[in-house]
């Protein structure tokens, strides 16, 4: 059993109460997590640090991001079992994706803050400087699919800038976030400059978008929570970040080369059973092409890995929506079942004879579900892709006309004949219900601080 314990000042602690933390793999019990209620300490502690944090110049810090990095990387492994075991994602999953992305989070912000240009605007008689302060306590608060992939990406460059960072695991994957404290303590980065707190959204989680003194509030995870997180941080004149839920489509084009498009879109439909923000859960495929791509992604679904989905209340929620499918009209062509086993395993699923606009075809799943609709037009695909009140991401497949159908998809991320391919410097976010502001590159950087400007007159 693991003692998962908060990190605050530098020191660990654990709480009076604390919960389970159950692996979806098998049931059981791996580690007791703090039910933390109060968040006066971490924001004491991080007070204290952003003094020194603050001065340091911005040099120091991507040193400091590095030594980050190169704690993960030498416990890799370590990273990819607990997020395995944590997660039920499968280790080369939780190496390939998570482990690698969490260590790169940090070697990347290090990089891009060396390389950041000066910004200055001259006038005829006068020149702009600006200036990039630290907004100060920064909340960081993040979900459970990508637990330390998602939770360093915000991290890293909230440190970078100078701020000092309260993060709040999800508390069905505190594993992970613990271990990266264990690894900031090991090399001696400074006492409160990361504090992780640990328990339920609605006590904790509220308690850090609540306080007075933390300024800005990076969140991920649902559009549900994401409109509480606004409703309090709004008034409370926060900067706010929020990356929200998806209902991404996968537009298969009558050109679409199939030989990429099948193995893309099946990636896109169940890498990480589902549960990515990204992951493409609509299927949309030029009724040309219709038969012939079924049969591909049927076949080759047969040797897709995938493993449990989160928790049992989960896959209910899952199962709840397969069976709304039947009740609308669908037909299940693959899976649909629950795998009798121990643990939260489901059948990848697979729908057809779905309206675009059924409930279960535009409602966020966050599962290995996905519908599958024809189109017989690009005016019809895009139509059908644009019907929900998400805007994530997407996916184009198409040997011509990928670009001209992805630049009319209503979503902050389209690719063109891949899924997933990320470069860090770029913008990252939703329209939509899917969240407000970007992430990534420069627009990190904005987000994690105060943009003054200087305007000096000359003589
Ligand atoms: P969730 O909204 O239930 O929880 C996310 C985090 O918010 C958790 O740490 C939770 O403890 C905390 N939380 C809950 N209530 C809170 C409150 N009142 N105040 C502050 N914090 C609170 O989401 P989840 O089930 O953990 O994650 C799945 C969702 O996340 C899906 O909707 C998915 O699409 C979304 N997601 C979005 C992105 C993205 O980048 N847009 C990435 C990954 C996941």
């Amino acid at each position: 059993m693991i003692q998962v314990k908060n990190l605050v000042g530098g020191q660990f602690f654990s709480t009076e109460e604390v919960f389970d933390d159950i692996s979806p793999i098998n049931n059981t019990v791996i580690a007791s997590v703090p039910r933390t209620k109060s968040v006066q300490s971490a924001v004491s502690a991080a007070e204290i640090a952003f003094e020194e944090w603050s001065k340091l110049s911005i040099e120091e810090r991507c040193d400091w991001l590095d030594k980050i990095a190169d704690g993960l990387e030498a416990r890799i492994e370590e990273i990819a079992k607990l997020e395995a075991l944590d997660t039920g994602k499968p280790i080369d999953v939780a190496l390939n994706v998570d482990s690698k992305r969490s260590v790169n989070n940090f070697r990347f912000f290090a990089g891009f803050g060396r390389d950041l240009k000066n910004e200055t605007f001259e006038m005829d008689d006068a020149t702009n400087y600006v200036v990039r302060k630290p907004v100060g306590i920064v909340g960081l608060i993040s979900p459970w699919n990508l637990p330390l992939y998602l939770l360093t990406w915000k991290i890293a460059p909230a440190l970078l800038m100078g701020n000092v960072v309260i993060a709040k695991p999800s508390e069905l994957t505190p594993l992970t976030a613990h271990l990266l404290g264990k690894i900031c303590v090991e090399i001696g980065l400074p006492n409160g400059v990361l504090n992780i707190v640990n328990g339920y959204g609605p006590e904790i989680g509220q308690k850090i978008v609540e306080h007075p003194k933390i300024k800005a509030i990076s969140f991920t995870g649902g559009t549900a929570t994401g409109k509480q997180v606004a409703a309090t941080a709004a008034p409370l004149f926060k900067k706010l970040s929020l990356e929200l839920g998806g209902k991404n489509a996968s537009i298969v084009l009558d050109d679409a080369d199939l030989e990429i498009a099948v193995p893309g879109v099946l990636r896109a439909s169940f890498l990480n059973s589902g549960q990515i923000c990204l992951c493409g859960s609509r299927i949309l495929v030029h009724s040309s092409l219709y038969e012939s791509f079924l049969s591909r992604y049927l076949e080759e679904l047969e040797r897709f890995e995938i493993g449990p989905v989160i928790s049992n209340q989960h896959r209910e929620k899952i199962l709840s929506y397969i069976e709304l499918a039947k009740s609308e009209g669908g037909s299940i062509i693959f899976g649909g079942n629950v795998i009798e086993k121990a643990g939260a395993w489901i059948e990848p699923t697979v729908i057809t004879d779905l309206s675009h606009k059924s409930r279960t075809a535009t409602e966020e799943i966050f599962g290995p579900v996905v519908t599958i609709h024809s189109f017989d037009s690009d005016e019809e695909a895009i139509e059908m892709a644009n019907s929900t009140e998400y805007g994530l991401a997407g996916s184009v497949w198409s040997r011509e006309r990928g670009r001209t159908v992805a630049e009319r998809i209503e979503s902050g991320m389209v690719w063109v004949n891949t899924w997933l391919h990320r470069d860090l410097r770029v913008p990252f976010g939703g329209i939509k219900d899917s969240g407000v502001g970007r992430e990534g590159g420069m627009w990190s950087i904005g987000f994690f601080s105060e943009a003054v400007n200087i305007c000096v007159m000359e003589d």
